[in-house]
């Protein structure tokens, strides 16, 4: 059979007769509450700038400063010619704020998963995954020679019934997204902690939602539940909460010293650029002098989720009580699911539709989320135009 045969996607090439294909609109603007989108103006409810700043204009002043002083790029790996004294500082402060002994940065999120994962699990290990983890924990297993094992969402008897069918004497990681990227609901990490003592597992939480949107001053899942001390590998991402580009790993000074001379993809990477860790850094600064905003985002998504209720818009259940500003819609069909996307990006609004394979089969759903600089009347705006979409 021809290797190419599956590029030729079916699916694809109907989505794109129907007129509803949903992907790659192209902004012409930065990341805001609104933006211009192919000539529009746009109600921006599909970003994870969740604290506004990557339009922060001191924020963007010190990647300004960054790429002045050291150039565009850095043209190699930290682990040979592209550590900076600001990847350093970066790291420094991460370490700090989430109150882990060391940190390592990466170049992405994604990375990062890959980055730890491969390193830490080998071939006699077993990984334990929430099935609602993000793509990049699942990638990060297929690196590995370990098992993994897939536990139902939150399903805590679950999760035991499989740590109980795992040999004693092997090594395991139960591994959980802190705030789920899709529901926007948290992990269930105290009983996580307690199941992993009782096993003998450790435990790694991907924070990419949870820094700066939970947690005291926006600390995070681990500080939300004051577990950071049972929480022994940490990694978030940059590309959220801290307007840049990047991902992180906390923990243990041994452990941040292992992955720094044994993971591959950190290893053979090229690192940060400058600007990209400038700006991580001064949002991480400005996050750690106002740590009131999560609490002014919980507000904004708060009520967003009240205005959203109102209008009738159908909320994935659980959502209206969540803490993250993620408000997931449900639909339902695919062609449902991207005819509503369409028509709202058509009425002004911006959203991201989920369909299979990255949500079960029938269960699509608008991804919609806020940011700390919704305005009420922007959200009161968005909220007609999805109603008035969700009537087809
Ligand atoms: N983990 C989670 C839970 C995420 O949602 C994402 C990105 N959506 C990542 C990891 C990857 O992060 P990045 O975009 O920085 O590669």
């Amino acid at each position: 059979m021809d290797l190419f045969k599956k590029c030729d996607y079916e699916r694809l090439k109907q989505v794109r007769e129907k007129g509803i294909y949903p992907w790659f609109h192209v902004l012409e603007s930065r990341q805001a509450p609104v933006v211009q989108m192919e000539g529009k103006r746009m109600i921006m409810l599909g970003s994870n700038n969740y604290l506004g700043l990557a339009e922060d204009e001191r924020v963007i002043a010190a990647g300004h400063e960054a790429l002045e002083k050291y150039g565009s790029g850095v043209s190699g790996s930290r682990f040979l010619n592209g550590t900076l004294d600001l990847h350093l500082q970066l790291e420094h402060a991460l370490a700090e704020f989430t109150g882990y002994e060391d940190a390592m940065t990466c170049s992405t999120g994604f990375q990062t998963n890959l980055a730890i994962i491969s390193a830490i699990c080998g071939k006699d290990d077993y990984i334990l995954s929430d099935r609602e983890n993000h793509a990049s924990i699942y990638d990060a297993c297929r690196l590995t020679f370990a098992k993994m094992l897939r536990y139902r969402h939150s399903d805590m008897n679950d999760l035991e019934r499989q740590l109980q069918s795992v040999p004693d004497d092997a090594g395991k990681l139960i591994v959980t997204d802190g705030v789920f990227s899709m529901r926007g609901d948290i992990c269930c990490l105290p009983e996580i902690c307690a199941l992993a003592k009782k096993y003998g597992a450790r435990v790694m939480v991907d924070d990419a939602h949870g820094l700066g949107v939970i947690g005291p001053g926006g600390r995070g899942t681990a500080h939300h539940f004051g577990l950071a001390s049972e929480v022994d590998i940490l990694m978030g991402t940059f590309s959220k909460s801290l307007a840049s580009l990047g991902g992180y790993v906390a923990a243990s000074r041994t452990v941040v010293d292992f992955l720094r001379h044994a993971s591959a993809p950190f290893i053979f990477s090229a690192s940060i650029p400058p600007a990209s860790a400038a700006v991580a850094l001064a949002a991480l600064r400005h996050l750690r002098r106002h740590p009131e905003l999560p609490t002014h985002l919980r507000e904004v998504s708060d009520y967003a989720r009240k205005v959203f209720v109102q209008h009738g818009i159908p909320l994935k259940p659980g959502a209206e009580t969540n803490l993250a500003p993620i408000l997931p819609i449900v639909i339902g069909g695919t062609q449902e699911t991207l005819v509503v996307a369409k028509r709202a990006y058509e009425g002004g609004v911006f959203t991201n539709p989920f369909i299979p394979p990255g949500v079960p089969e029938g269960g699509g759903l608008l991804r919609t989320s806020v940011t700390a600089t919704h305005t009420p009347a922007l959200i009161d705006e968005a909220a007609g135009i999805l109603a008035e979409a969700l009537k087809c």
